[in-house]
């Protein structure tokens, strides 16, 4: 019986020709050929105003809060149920963290709970898309216009993922996308930075490359390159940028494969819900499914370890996810006490399946049997 890993990225043939382009090219720095494709891409399927390739999500988001003149004591509301990059962005600038509960129907956050923890203080919202499944962005855009906070979306698992027909990453005044290798669209490393308004547009070019005007020198708009802001260097290679398009050219193809496994899962095991009282991911009417992941939510986190034991036998490897954030070693003593009831759930009760492109329907029949025995002989 073949292992099923968790993950395996998918190479859609053209990687390593376009790396090679590359570095015939002789260009191997951050903003080449490949980098100004993958722009157009993402600028014109999404109709971003600005969209620069970053060596991760993280850094994205760290540009985010830079672009925000995050300082210390502005507060920042964030879910608990997320990645440490969606908070560390904030942190490393000093902001004071306030976390809010998942909803009860899916690991994205409460949208009630916000306007309840906004303070004189506020200065961002960042809504994390979990699954790639939309988060309800309309009251969070109501409340960033009333009281004239930003939002900020973590798109990282987000990408072609629409909410009321429009794109993920295209609501915040600026987002966050990742090319992990565990993502849809990957380059093994690397994200995403996208505004929305083109007030950040230039400054997030001088942010990403060192604080200097290099990009607007390199296009003959300054004569001279000199240091105008603070920044770090959040570009990545052209050879990461080469590896990335030739992703993008195939996303129609690695989606279409992608829903039809998670449609493949959302059958055979949808009979779980009615039976064990086991919970399939939610997708709301104002949500498109871009199928990055698929998770069962157990009822307990007993059950969970039981069910991950079972695939272990199986050669199956499923992983549950994130430990809420406001119960981690490092933030536990700054979180102001609230009970965080639903994020704490999913951290006990979530299992992510195996998820990656090549999975065939042999595997995917494998998983889904070894889970509906696990139930039935409980
Ligand atoms: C993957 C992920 C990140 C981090 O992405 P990197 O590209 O690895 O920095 C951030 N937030 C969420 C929600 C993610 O899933």
């Amino acid at each position: 019986m073949d292992f099923i890993g968790f993950n395996k990225p998918y190479m859609t043939g053209n990687e390593l020709e376009y790396i090679r382009a590359a570095v015939t090219n002789k260009k191997i720095s951050g903003d080449g050929e490949f980098t100004k494709k993958c722009h157009n891409f993402f600028e014109n399927k999404y109709g971003f105003s600005k969209a620069l390739l970053t060596t991760s999500c993280t850094d994205a988001l760290e540009m985010c809060a830079i672009l925000l003149n995050i300082k210390p004591g502005d507060e920042v509301i964030v879910p608990s149920y997320t990645f440490v990059s969606t908070v560390n962005a904030f942190i490393l600038r000093g902001a004071n963290i306030v976390f809010v509960d998942s909803s009860a129907d899916s690991p994205n956050m409460d949208v009630n709970l916000v306007e309840e923890l906004i303070t004189s203080k506020t200065k961002a919202i960042i809504p994390v898309h979990y699954a790639g499944v939309a988060c309800d962005m309309d009251p969070l855009l109501a409340l960033g216009n009333k009281y004239g906070i930003a939002i900020i979306e973590d798109a990282a698992q987000a990408i072609d993922s629409y909410y009321k027909g429009k794109p993920l990453g295209s609501f915040g005044a600026m987002s966050a996308f990742s090319f992990h290798e565990t993502k849809n669209i990957i380059s093994g490393e690397g994200g995403l930075f996208v505004s929305n308004d083109e007030k950040f547009n230039a400054r997030a070019e001088i942010i990403r490359e060192k604080g200097t005007n290099r990009s607007a020198f390199f296009r003959g708009e300054v004569d001279k390159y000199n240091w105008v802001d603070m920044g770090s260097s959040f570009l990545p290679s052209d050879i990461i940028a080469a590896f990335l398009f030739a992703q993008l050219e195939k996303m129609r193809e690695i989606q279409s494969k992608r829903k039809a496994i998670w449609e493949h899962f959302g059958k055979a095991l949808s009979p779980l819900t009615a039976r064990s009282g086991v919970k399939l991911p939610f997708i709301p009417d104002y949500a498109t499914n871009n199928a990055h992941m698929f998770y069962l939510v157990c009822n307990n986190i007993q059950e969970r370890s039981a069910l991950i034991e079972h695939l272990k036998k199986n050669n199956i490897q499923a992983v549950f996810h994130y430990l809420s954030l406001h119960k981690s070693d490092y933030f536990k003593g700054s979180h102001d006490g609230r009970e965080l009831k639903f994020a704490d759930h999913y951290t006990d009760t979530l299992l992510r399946l195996p998820f990656y492109y090549e999975l065939s329907d042999n595997d995917l029949n494998r998983i889904t049997d070894s889970i509906l025995n696990f139930f039935n002989a409980r």
